[in-house]
């Protein structure tokens, strides 16, 4: 049921033990902690089949084993499956103001996070020099501690996740920039890219306000303006060429104000963090700072600008839920933020505006995984084409380390 993986492709000589492997491995992976007796429920293979696959991925160093703590889920006690902390991946997030660099373990669990401020807007060069920069300062513990299985980048913009090749990052100003290419060339791991929002909404369908469910918006509101990713019967839209889910460039409104698209009236000019600073008389800052700031006001003009941004915010939503017919819609940066201020205010709007069967079904959260979202979802990209095939990917990377060192 969690299904935003590749399916592996079978080609070697015995298929079903590498997907049974991969299948064990994702759920490990996904589920943190997971005991030996859920294993075997979910996977639907015999108890001493499940036995052998554990043993062979300890073995590979993947996964370990723990006596039952309770932790892992209800019922009988049985052994408990972890993911190993060693094997991680590395997410980069570049943005207006700083190039974010990331370890993530399997598990998705953030060990190390290096964010690094840049004085003006970073050109893809720059980035991936910073981000390089930063990884070589990391290797002895890389190498010593981890075995990485690539990086991933995760980008504000139109990114061709098969090229790695970002299309178009208009708050960055970058045009056909081939980021995943040139980090790889620059670390010697293997790199891949993808549009943040879309990493975002997988990373809370797997280890956040998402978790279970099938279909689910997540949108994103920060300094960029809006991202969206969207979960469609459990598999991200990509649409033909990977830019699928913009609903931040969707229209909200007659004679609205010009885009930087090209459009009038987008979800993305009209509701903004910008006049939530002024109002909350913060000259810049980051979302904690606004959020104490407007949480502690009782400004009428606070709730009214609030009001009006979430009812373009309702617009757009409405359209969403009656286009996707979602359970779940997880709203993160300022998004969550004016949710929040106004609990009620989008249930209603989608309650008398959008259609009875999906409006009674779609329930509205705010994100869960906060600031370590964009280094998750950047490591999940990473981490597929490993849990695909874990067995296999084991080797190679002894050679990738190699190949890395020879070229620092
Ligand atoms: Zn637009």
């Amino acid at each position: 049921m969690m299904s935003v993986k590749a399916s592996s492709p079978a080609s070697e000589s015995d298929p079903s033990r590498r997907n049974n492997l991969a299948l064990i491995t994702s759920l490990v992976h996904h589920h943190r902690v997971i005991s030996r007796a859920q294993l075997t429920k979910r996977t639907g293979l015999n108890r001493s089949t499940v036995g052998t696959l554990i043993g062979q991925l300890v073995a590979l160093g993947l996964v370990y084993e723990t006596a039952p703590s309770g932790e892992a889920q209800v019922g009988r006690p049985s052994p408990e499956v972890r993911p190993s902390p060693s094997r991680a991946a590395l997410a980069v997030n570049p943005e207006i103001d700083a190039v974010t660099i990331g370890l993530v373990g399997l598990g998705g669990v953030v060990h190390k996070k290096v964010r690094f401020p840049t004085e003006r807007i970073p050109s893809a060069r720059e980035a991936v020099n910073i981000a390089a920069a930063v990884i070589a300062g990391m290797r002895s513990e890389l190498d010593a501690d981890y075995r990485i299985t690539g990086v991933g980048i995760a980008v504000p913009g139109l990114v061709n996740r098969d090229s790695g090749v970002v299309r178009h990052a208009p708050h960055l100003g970058w045009r056909n920039e081939p980021v995943a290419g040139l980090l790889a060339e620059a670390t010697g791991y293997p790199c891949e890219a993808a549009n943040d929002a879309s990493l975002g909404a997988e990373a809370e369908l797997l280890f956040g306000a998402g978790a279970g469910r099938e279909n689910l918006i997540y949108l994103n509101g920060g300094a960029s303006g809006i991202g969206c990713g969207i979960i469609a019967d459990g598999i991200l839209l990509r649409g033909a060429s990977g830019y699928a889910g913009e609903l931040g460039h969707t229209f909200v409104r007659t004679g609205g104000k010009a885009c930087h698209c090209g459009a009038t009236g987008c979800l993305e000019t009209e509701v903004s963090q910008s006049p939530l600073f002024e109002l909350a008389g913060l000259a810049g800052g980051d979302a904690a700072q606004l959020e104490h700031a407007l949480l502690s006001s009782n400004s009428a003009r606070v709730a009214a600008e609030v009001a009006r941004q979430l009812g373009y915010l309702g617009i757009a939503l409405r359209n969403a839920v009656n286009t996707f017919n979602p359970d779940a819609i997880v709203l993160d940066g300022f998004l969550g933020l004016l949710h929040a201020l106004s609990p009620t205010a989008l249930h209603q709007h989608l309650q008398s505006s959008a259609m009875d069967g999906p409006a009674g079904e779609v329930r509205i959260y705010r994100a869960a995984l906060g600031s370590d979202l964009m280094m998750i979802g950047a490591a999940e990209l990473a981490f597929t084409r490993f849990l695909a095939d874990p067995a296999a990917i084991g080797a190679p990377l002894a050679r990738t380390t190699d190949k890395a060192l020879t070229l620092k």
